[in-house]
């Protein structure tokens, strides 16, 4: 009975015609699968690759590593610009320039193997922030090669950075080395009161090189110092010449500027890039029954500013196995919390207040270096007047700021002195 239907079916022309399309159709479906399957077997067995996402800390090193690989090859790049500010306020700002591989694909030659680089870029929708990778693939099984292309490029991107701080600033959740890597700030050029910045050294030394005495307590290998004292006064730049000084990076947030709430800033703290001192700047933006205004709500978007708690659960979240240093600064230490500041969480607190006599002296001294012992005393004394006649303390940026301004003459110096509360 079927086989007289089947019989039947095939004598009819129209539909034996169909049911041929109907099988070269299969056919082709079948074969496009197979061939699909067929690839994927073979990149599974045949091609190994690599994916290094934005958030890693080898993405940069291995973008640059890969954009001198491509050298001529590629005619797509992205640009890096980074303006270089000076603290010259006279001179210009300069600009420098990096070439990276564009959003697309590339491809390079390394070590006789063709290498095809991928580099894709999603607009993420919750943080607005985009998410990037770079992704390679070669051919063989041997992952050692990527291994290898890694060790290259951090090796290349440390050779470019010696010398140099690398700084990192927050994106939403996560880290990213903002602009290029700063020249190290020699410690001599930070000029606090006699012997405080000795005494700061001196205790991340010992820190750094006690772990074990923390380990064997049970104690979480961390330190926490708290730099307080008015604005312009080296809070920064001495946090800047410690990390150049002990070869550390700089991961630095400000606590007041930006949208900070409990969570983000526990997420930001529990990702620290390795080897780098966090610099929570403007701590005291975290009080204590902080008002939670009406433009908060727009400028949070509905979700919670920073709080104390927060804070404090964010720091003592902070461990690591490798040494965490933590440095606060505030404007104004009246304002924090006993609980921000006690033993485990601030291990070491220093004031760092305007211009005493020695710091006068010796910022003469390192701005014209000629100058004779006679000069050094008379400047010094013309200070003390100003800063009696005026009732206002003068600071070592305001000073800095002015010893700038007449950089080409001793004389100018002596000669303008009111003009340092005017710049
Ligand atoms: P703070 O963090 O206390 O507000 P900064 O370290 O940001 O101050 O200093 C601001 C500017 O003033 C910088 O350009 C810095 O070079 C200069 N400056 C401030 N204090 C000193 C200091 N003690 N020695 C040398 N330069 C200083």
């Amino acid at each position: 009975m079927l086989s007289d239907l089947l019989s039947s079916l095939s004598s009819n022309p129209y539909f034996g015609a169909g049911a041929g399309l109907i099988g070269i159709g299969t056919a082709l479906a079948v074969l496009r699968r197979s061939s699909q399957y067929g690839l994927i077997f073979f990149r599974r067995q045949y091609m190994i690759t690599l994916e290094v996402p934005n958030n890693d800390i080898s993405y940069s090193w291995l973008l640059q590593w890969i954009s001198h690989q491509l050298r001529d090859s590629s005619r797509h790049l992205s640009a890096r610009t980074t303006l270089v500010k000076n603290d010259d306020p006279s001179s210009r700002i300069q600009a420098s320039y990096t070439f990276v591989p564009s959003v697309g694909t590339h491809y390079f030659r390394y070590k006789g193997k063709f290498i095809k680089v991928e580099r894709t870029r999603e607009q993420m929708i919750n943080s607005g922030v985009p998410f990037e990778s770079v992704q390679l693939t070669a051919f063989g099984q041997d992952r050692q090669i990527y291994i290898d292309m890694l060790e290259k490029a951090r090796d290349a991107a440390l050779l470019a950075n010696e010398g140099k701080t690398l700084v990192y600033s927050p994106t939403i959740n996560e880290w990213r080395l903002f602009g290029h890597p700063r020249r190290k700030r020699p410690l001599n050029s930070v000029i606090l009161d006699k012997g405080i910045l000795q005494s700061l050294i001196n205790d991340v030394e010992h820190f750094l090189s006690n772990p074990y005495w923390y380990i064997d307590r049970g104690i979480p290998y961390r330190r926490g110092y708290l730099l307080y004292g008015p604005p312009g006064s080296g809070k920064t730049s001495a946090i800047m010449a410690l990390a150049g000084h002990f070869d550390l990076s700089i991961s630095t947030l400000n606590l007041s500027q930006g949208t900070m709430t409990d969570d983000r800033l526990q997420q930001l703290l529990s990702n620290v890039p390795e080897e780098s001192i966090i610099l929570l700047e403007d701590i005291d933006a975290a009080t204590v029954g902080r008002h939670y205004e009406k433009e908060d709500a727009i400028r949070y978007q509905g979700m919670k500013p920073l709080t104390l708690s927060g804070l404090l659960n964010a720091l003592d979240g902070v461990i690591s196995t490798e040494g965490r240093i933590i440095f606060m600064t505030t404007n104004y230490i009246e304002r924090l919390d006993p609980a921000l500041i006690r033993p485990g969480r601030v291990d070491f607190k220093q004031y760092i207040g305007p211009l005493t006599p020695y710091q006068v002296e010796q910022m003469l001294i390192r701005f014209y270096p000629q100058s004779t012992s006679e000069e050094i005393n008379r400047f010094a004394k013309q200070i003390e007047d100003l800063t009696a006649n005026y009732s206002q303390p003068i600071s070592a940026a305001q000073l800095q700021g002015y010893f700038m301004h007449n950089k080409d003459s001793l004389n100018d110096v002596f000669d303008n002195v009111k003009q340092i509360f005017r710049l």
